[in-house]
C-alpha cells in the first residue's frame, strides 16, 4: 500500500448517467480514491446486437460530465486498445500506467451478479479489489456473491448500511458490498425517454443533456 488509490469504472456509459455519477463521487470520497476513471467500453462483449452510440459520444459525455470534478476522469484506453480488451486485461494495461496503484474495479451488482461468466473471473477477483455499487432493488438481497467460490466468498467485506471501509482492507483480494448511493435510473430508460420526446434533465448531469440534444443522441 501506499500507492496512488485508483477507482475503475468500466461500461457502456450510452449515455453516463447520474446513478454512475452519484455512485463515483461517493466512492471517491468513501475510499479516498486519488482518482477514479470511467472507462467506455469499445463494444462490450455481451451487449452485441444492441445498437450503440459511437465511442467519440459516449466519451464526450463523459469528459463533459466530470470537467469539474478534480478526481473524476474518463480514460480513452479501451478504445485504444487494438482488439477488444476484457477487463483483465485493461486493469493489467492501467497497472502498466500507474506502477504501484492499487486499482479497485468498480461495477453495479447486476454486473457482478454474473461475474463469474467474465473472463479469467476468478483472476479478476483475486487480484484487484472489487467494489460493488447496489442497485436499486438489489440492495436487500442477502448473498449477492453466492455464485463465487468459496475462498473468494469468504473475502466479501459487506458495506451496506453505508459503513466505510477501513484501511486496514485495502488489500487483495476484497469484494466490498456498498450501497451509498441508490439511483433507480438505466441508460436504457433515459435512451427510451429521448425517443419518446420526454426530459431526462433529472436522469443525467446537465451537459451530457444539452450534449444528446445538440447531436441527437437516442431519437
Ligand atoms: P443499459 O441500460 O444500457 O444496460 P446501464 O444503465 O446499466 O446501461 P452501463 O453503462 O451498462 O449502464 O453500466 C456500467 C456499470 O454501471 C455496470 O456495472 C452497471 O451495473 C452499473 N450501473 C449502471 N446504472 C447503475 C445504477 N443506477 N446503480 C448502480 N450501478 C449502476
Amino acid at each position: 500500500m501506499g500507492g496512488e488509490r485508483i477507482g475503475v469504472y468500466g461500461g457502456t456509459f450510452d449515455p453516463l448517467h447520474i446513478g454512475h455519477f452519484r455512485i463515483a463521487e461517493a466512492l471517491v470520497e468513501a475510499f479516498g480514491f486519488d482518482r477514479l476513471f470511467f472507462v467506455p467500453a469499445s463494444v462490450p462483449p455481451h451487449k452485441r446486437g444492441v445498437e450503440i452510440s459511437s465511442p467519440h459520444h459516449r466519451y464526450a459525455m463523459i469528459a463533459l460530465a466530470t470537467q469539474n470534478s478534480p478526481r473524476l476522469f474518463v480514460s480513452p484506453i479501451e478504445l485504444e486498445a487494438p482488439a477488444r480488451p476484457y477487463t483483465i486485461e485493461t486493469l493489467a494495461r492501467l497497472e502498466g500506467r500507474y506502477p504501484g496503484a492499487d486499482l479497485f474495479f468498480v461495477m453495479g451488482a447486476d454486473s457482478f451478479a454474473e461475474v463469474n461468466i467474465w473472463r479469467d473471473y476468478e483472476q479478476l477477483l483475486r487480484e484487484y479489489r472489487i467494489v460493488v455499487a447496489m442497485r436499486e432493488g438489489q440492495e436487500e438481497r442477502t448473498d449477492l456473491a453466492a455464485h463465487l467460490t468459496p475462498d473468494l466468498h469468504a473475502q466479501v467485506i459487506d458495506l451496506r448500511g453505508q459503513k466505510r471501509p477501513r484501511e486496514g482492507d485495502f488489500g487483495t483480494p476484497h469484494i466490498f458490498l456498498t450501497d451509498f448511493v441508490l439511483e433507480d435510473v438505466s441508460a436504457t430508460q433515459i435512451r427510451k425517454a429521448v425517443a419518446d420526446r420526454e426530459t431526462i434533465d433529472h436522469l443525467v448531469p446537465r451537459d451530457v443533456s444539452s450534449y444528446i440534444a445538440k447531436y441527437r443522441l437516442y431519437q
